[in-house]
């Protein structure tokens, strides 16, 4: 190919095929968890008392007694040097970025001037990282710019390998001088608290008084897809937005739907080991891993932790994957949206509640007593979803996922449940229920008591709600794929230990008017079954019948993060995130500017990208085959001249086409940076946001069009993006 375009080189490339090299394979029990300071290692070199007050401190929660903190200090010192580390860092979670890290080397320079390896306990409870730099969402006024890290001993610490040494990695909390969460992991530990004690008094009440603790469970699902990167570096729009902002659509996009499942392949295979392998060696255990619907995506998925550790593993597990990516060649697109018309990503959170005895209180009992204790942790979600829906939608909303809600893969911006047709049956059949006296008889009528055998051979598995009962835990499927998976964890916790906490102290007060437990519980459960009604929904979320449906059901359908965010600020909502002692009104306040400030760049910097794309590549590639037509053109008329009957009609009309293109997009370029200049003026964020999401939105897709269609038209030489049906279907 004597004139090849950097594309083609690409492609020429991607032809020969570069096999990874194949390493001798271990067990995978051989290596798990080698760079985590688990449980056993602690166990191994920790003196006996000093573990058992730490995994204390560790299982039930309690605070670090801080007499231990030196010899803990110590023993990890040990460990991680044996294995190669020379620095340490408190890994946080700041409200915007993924996670943060500052690193320190263990040295210290001793009085002769040599230089020792040390770390004292104070050094791992605490670092005081400069927290000037770090969104607080106005928290925290400037002068004030003190933070402070503190060891989560919940979360093992681990170690990442670095190019020469490896880093000790200390999972921590960030909180500012006053006390106030600046992270995300805070307010996860307090909701999971919350949710802890309220769950317990439900135990209480049904007679256990073995539990000690209820632990938030959570199994988190990443879709992500991966192309090769030197497609990526070729496009500025996934350099610096993470999606395409334009690109027509392939003639054949996802329709044929073959990926989905299919056999993987080897480039991509390789990658999926590697990771895996470094996962293993952090103690992640990733499970499944398949082909997604789309080309070129994938997913995911590990076996579940308790709901913290779940959520620092996703944290872990993306910065994995993005450095092993890297390593093959492959550029890792975790954006909920990257190619408009394909399916989007998406991270599916399975959630449940399981007791310190290990019982998943999701799980329907073998009796009908267990039965109805199932029945109240169900309500209490019926019914957290149900008042707090506008809540949850507001914990996922980001311009990313804007894209994907509501577009015909991924589940609508309504939030709904799904139950599936058996169990809906018995809440229908409860909610009918007439009989005063709930006896044993009754209950069986209702087939409460045959929960376990029906919810084992569930069918109906619905993969289009948002919210779905899925057997013994409720799966959140709207969550986007680069988001963390806190912040939808701490408001389903803090909704659900606040519904429990009603409807535990309905039972408590009906109890006391009247003795038979099984007919006061039901009655109860009946209330909240009847009262949360609308939220379920069993049938196609995707369909526009529901979104019909649901705006009669008088249920929210809030389709973009500017509007979404208002509930995060609502009344009625700060007063439950408050009352559960999750968040301060400060520390909501605080996210909500951060969100709204997040929403507001993030189209900034796409619109900004996609002028600057469409002014420096677009339309340099119309205006070249522009030229060329006019040669043509002009070519053709002298030869008419001196042949005759010579037409030169579809040159005209394509070079029509071109110039008409080009002009059309000129003139809304010039439309999007006249809007862009109103959105300088507007001063409060909201009102910022809701301009952008009114008017900027709607400006860059008109945009996109004319673009897209040049894409069909211009020279396959001169265009110089790499196109839909290379990026999704070469690797
Ligand atoms: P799917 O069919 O949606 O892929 P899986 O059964 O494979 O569902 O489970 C998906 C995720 O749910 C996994 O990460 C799994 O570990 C997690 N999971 C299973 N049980 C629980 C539970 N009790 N609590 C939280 N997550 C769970
Ligand atoms: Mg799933």
């Amino acid at each position: 190919m004597p004139h090849a375009t950097t594309r083609q080189r690409i492609m020429l490339e991607l032809a020969q095929n570069r096999k990874s090299e194949n390493g001798t394979p271990q067990s995978i029990p051989s290596y798990f968890s080698c760079n985590c300071f688990n449980d056993r290692v602690m166990r191994e070199r920790l003196p006996k008392e000093v573990y058992k007050k730490l995994r204390a401190t560790i299982q039930r929660g309690e605070k670090l007694d801080m007499s231990i903190a030196d010899t803990v200090a110590h023993a990890m010192k040990e460990w991680a040097l044996s294995k190669g580390v020379s620095h340490f860092c408190h890994w946080f979670q700041p409200q915007t970025g993924l996670t943060a890290e500052k690193h320190d080397a263990f040295i210290e320079v001793d009085e002769e001037g040599a230089v020792i390896e040390r770390f004292r306990g104070e050094q791992l409870v605490q670092g005081e990282p400069d927290a000037s730099s770090f969104p607080s969402g106005g928290m925290r006024s400037t002068f004030e710019a003190r933070g402070y890290t503190m060891w989560d001993p919940s979360s093992p610490a681990f170690i990442i390998e670095g190019p020469r040494t490896n880093i000790l990695c200390i999972p921590s909390v960030f909180i500012s001088y006053t006390g106030e969460a600046l992270d995300k992991k805070t307010p996860l530990l307090r909701s999971m608290e919350s949710l802890s004690q309220a769950a317990l008094r439900v135990l209480r009440i049904f007679g256990n008084s073995v539990a000690t603790r209820v632990i938030t469970t959570a199994g988190t699902e990443q879709e992500y897809f991966l192309i090769d990167k030197a497609f990526f570096n070729l496009r500025p729009d996934l350099r610096s937005t993470g999606r395409t902002l334009l690109g027509a659509m392939p003639p054949k996009g996802q329709q044929m739907e073959d990926h989905y499942f299919g056999s993987i392949k080897e480039r991509v295979l390789a990658f999926m080991q590697d990771t895996e392998i470094e996962l293993y060696k952090l103690g992640v255990p990733v499970k499944t891993r398949h082909n997604e619907v789309a080309p070129n995506q994938f997913e995911m998925a590990p076996i579940f932790a308790d709901a913290n550790v779940a959520t620092d593993r996703n944290h872990l597990t993306m910065e994995v994957m993005k450095k092993v990516a890297d390593r093959h060649g492959l550029a890792l697109l975790l954006h909920e949206k990257p190619f408009a018309g394909v399916n989007g990503s998406g991270k599916h959170n399975n959630w449940s509640l399981s007791d310190s005895e290990g019982n998943n209180l999701l799980e329907p009992g073998k009796t009908p007593e267990e039965n109805l204790q199932f029945l109240v942790f169900l309500a209490a979600v019926l019914r957290a979803v149900y008042y707090y829906g506008d809540l949850l939608r507001a914990s996922i909303a980001s311009a990313n996922n804007d894209h994907r809600l509501g577009a015909n893969e991924a589940p609508p911006a309504i939030m709904s449940v799904f139950l599936g047709t058996q169990l809906s049956a018995i809440l229908d059949a409860i909610k009918s229920g007439r009989a005063a006296k709930i006896t044993e008889e009754y209950i069986i009528d209702l087939g409460v008591s045959k929960l376990p055998a029906i919810l084992r051979d569930y069918t109906d598995r619905n993969r289009t709600s948002p919210f779905a009962f899925t057997g013994n835990k409720f799966e959140f499927r709207a969550i986007g794929s680069s988001a963390s998976v806190s912040l939808p964890n701490v408001i389903l916790n803090a909704a659900v230990a606040d519904s429990l906490e009603i409807i535990v102290a309905e039972i408590e007060k009906e109890l006391g008017k009247q003795g038979d437990f099984n007919t006061v519980v039901m009655q109860v459960v009946r209330k909240h079954i009847r009262e949360s009604e609308s939220i379920r929904f069993d049938g196609n979320n995707y369909s526009i019948e529901w979104e019909q449906e649901a705006a009669r059901r008088n249920l929210p359908n809030i389709k973009n993060t500017a509007y979404a965010l208002d509930a995060l600020v609502a009344p009625k909502n700060v007063e439950m995130l408050t009352r559960q002692r999750v968040f301060t009104i400060g520390e909501i306040e605080s996210r909500y500017h951060t969100k709204l400030e997040q929403y507001i760049k993030t189209l900034e910097i796409e619109a900004d990208t996609l002028l600057h794309m469409i002014n420096l590549m677009v339309i340099p590639a119309a205006i070249a085959y522009q030229a060329q037509l006019v040669g043509a053109i002009r070519g053709l008329r002298d030869l008419a001249e001196l042949a005759g009957e010579v037409s030169c009609s579809g040159e005209v009309a394509l070079l029509k086409q071109v110039t008409n293109a080009i002009e059309v997009l000129r003139s809304k370029g010039e439309e999007l940076i006249r809007a862009l200049d109103k959105v300088d003026g507007i001063d409060d964020a909201s009102r910022k946001a809701k301009f952008i999401a009114d008017h900027i939105v709607p400006l860059m897709s008109g945009l996109r069009k004319p673009a897209d269609e040049l894409e069909h038209i211009v020279a396959d030489d001169l265009w110089p993006l790499p196109r839909y049906s290379e990026m999704l279907f070469m690797i």
